[in-house]
């Protein structure tokens, strides 16, 4: 017996059910009628549990299900109820066997049962030559027929049926509404109809007027003595893992799809990251290759002030006076030039013709035009050609670097080379002082602090701030572009996925509203992001491989760190995860009624 008392029910501001009182026998065909709107599917999911927002009270054999736990409330549905919904609500990718079992799956220790009771209880609704078709592929007939199966197949003590001959013809209506009279002797069948001739079945009709429910008809005779006790068998734990698995086998489709979609986003990221590394690469090369840029020149004599200074200073190396140096030798091949003097010039402002200048630690030179033409007509072949320098008692073999623009006989060596030529030569008055800073990014400070001294210092910090402004703008830019890509990548994983668990209201809704408590849907849900992450992996994974591929086929330089690469394997498999979990937070918590209209 279920006593409904006082019960109203409104959605935002208007009310439905309006402090409606009515007491629905244990046993018998009950007829709810009602223009539509007036609230009759309303009134069936308060009945089933589906929705706990209501004020009043609905006892059912006792028991107040408004009292009821969460967990009781499924224990409730699941094992006391059976739903026939108005548009059906079955899986579409699934048989009507399984589709039908659904509702068995919390019993699963009489499987072979179950199945049985499924296949009489198909034949006994005509669909016997259905039960291995894909539910998406019967007629609505078809599919009525499926649901008010999936409803009975536990037995329930109260059948609960939402317009259930809708969608069936004169005969087939007549032949269902047969059958649950006939299973309505021994337990309560409310069918929702707006056909009066399926009115002619019922043991007493009852209408819904202005949020009442008012009894119109023969009352066939409650059965007071007969009141059972309302039962509420403990939580029955389904298989999560094997629903997520087939869950996810049904929609691998869509779910490939957002995994490649993440994969992509996160893939662009990484490349975006490997170019800024090519770029930082290039960076350091260019600064490795460009040491005549550390290179600095202070003219005049010194009475040891400014060599001090710049001997103290921790950011330059190589600090050394320059002289007046008389009959150097060059020697290449059979050729052999004598300069009679020569004087130490700038380094750091000459412009080159060809090559670079020489850097210190490689034992190079460079040669302007005029003396370079002295050795070989066409002066680019003298590049990476061993040279002979003789002063004094020493000799150095030298590679030729660089020809650089002068209009007289002069050359450059290695400063370290130069600084031991200065170590032999006849000690006189210096000339001028020469030094290297040892890190390129301290050219500029270094001249700026000489600047701070009045020392003039001819050097390349001009050209060297230039290019470190670029290159630290290149720098924000590619961290810019990677942030953006990133932040891009996940709103769109995020819409995937949200669009992706949205579409799965009903089918959560359906799951809970047959009993499928929290617990267990949370668990599905998991399993499928689990698994839905562990795609997403494999497909990041097998793209950075490919994208490695096409970068060494076609020789693109891609810089992937194998720590990026874990990074990227990782990151992507906990983006899915989390942003899965905050996705699906909203899913579970939805009540069937709610989760059903979505
Ligand atoms: P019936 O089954 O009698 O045709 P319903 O019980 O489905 O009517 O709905 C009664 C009224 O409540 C309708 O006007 C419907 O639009 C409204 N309604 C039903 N469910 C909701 C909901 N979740 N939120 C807002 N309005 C709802
Ligand atoms: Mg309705």
């Amino acid at each position: 017996m279920i006593q409904i008392h006082n019960l109203s029910k409104r959605y935002d501001d208007t009310l439905i059910l309006n402090h409606t009182s009515f007491t629905l026998p244990s046993k018998g065909l009950i007829c709810l009628l009602g223009a539509s709107g007036s609230g009759k599917s309303t009134l069936l999911h308060l009945l089933a549990g589906f929705d706990s927002q209501y004020s009043g009270d609905i006892t059912v054999w006792g028991t107040s299900i408004g009292k009821l736990n969460a967990d009781e409330l499924c224990a409730y549905r699941r094992d006391h109820i059976g739903f026939v919904f108005q548009n059906y609500h079955l899986l579409s990718g699934y048989t009507v066997l399984e589709n039908i079992l659904l509702a068995c799956e919390l019993n699963p220790s009489i499987e072979e049962e179950n199945r049985k009771n499924a296949k009489e209880l198909l034949n006994k609704l005509g669909l016997s030559q259905k039960t291995d078709a894909k539910i998406e592929n019967l007629s609505g007939g078809q599919k009525q027929r499926a649901a008010i199966a999936r409803a009975l197949i536990r037995n329930p003590r109260i059948v609960l049926a939402d317009e259930p001959t809708g969608a069936l013809d004169r005969s087939n209506s007549n032949e269902l509404m047969g059958l649950l009279k006939e299973i309505s002797k021994d337990r309560l069948v409310v069918v929702i109809t707006h056909d009066q001739k399926i009115c002619s079945f019922a043991d007493e009709v009852i209408h819904i007027e202005n949020g009442k429910m008012i009894a119109k008809g023969i009352d066939a005779g409650t059965d007071l003595t007969d009141q059972p006790v309302l039962s509420l068998n403990k939580t029955v734990k389904g298989s999560a893992f094997k629903r997520g698995l087939k869950n996810f086998n049904v929609h691998l489709i869509r779910y490939m799809a957002v995994s490649l979609a993440i994969s992509i986003g996160i893939l662009a990221f990484m490349l975006s990251l490997s170019s800024g590394n090519r770029m930082e690469e290039s960076i350091s090369d260019f600064k490795d290759k460009n040491t005549a840029y550390n290179n600095g020149y202070i003219k005049g004599e010194d009475d040891g002030t400014v060599y001090e200074l710049l001997n103290s200073d921790e950011r330059i190396e190589n600090v050394y006076n320059q002289y007046k140096i008389t009959d150097v030798t060059l020697r290449l091949g059979d050729k052999t030039e004598v300069m009679a003097e020569k004087y130490p010039q700038p380094k750091a402002t000459e412009s080159m013709s060809y090559g670079t200048m020489p850097k210190a630690g490689e034992q190079e030179i460079a040669l302007s035009p005029s003396l370079a033409k002295k050795f070989e007509k066409d002066i680019r072949n003298l590049l990476g050609k061993e040279l002979a320098l003789e002063y004094g008692e020493k000799e150095y073999m030298l590679t030729i670097s660089g020809i650089y623009n002068a209009g007289y006989d002069d050359f450059f060596v290695s400063s370290d080379i130069e600084k031991e030529i200065y170590i032999n030569a006849d000690k006189e008055k210096s000339y001028s002082i020469s030094y290297d800073v040892t890190d390129f990014e301290d050219i500029v400070a270094v001249s700026q602090m000489l600047a701070d001294h009045n020392i003039d210092s001819k050097t390349s910090a001009k050209e060297v701030g230039a290019l470190q402004s670029t290159f630290k703008g290149l720098n924000r830019l590619f961290l810019i572009v990677s942030i953006l890509i990133l932040a891009i990548g996940l709103s769109i994983s995020t819409v995937l996925l949200i669009k992706l668990q949205n579409s799965r209201y009903k089918e959560i809704g359906l799951l809970s509203a047959l009993g499928f408590n929290r617990g267990t849907i949370r668990r599905i849900i998991v399993s499928e992001n689990l698994l839905l992450s562990a795609m997403s992996v494999i497909f990041n994974a097998v793209l950075v491989g490919c994208t490695y591929l096409i970068g060494m086929i076609f020789d693109v330089a891609i810089i992937i760190t194998p720590l990026q690469i874990l990074l990227s394997i990782i990151s992507t498999g906990v983006v899915v995860i989390l942003i899965s979990i905050l996705a699906s937070y909203k899913l579970i918590r939805t009540e069937p009624a709610a989760a059903l209209r979505k």
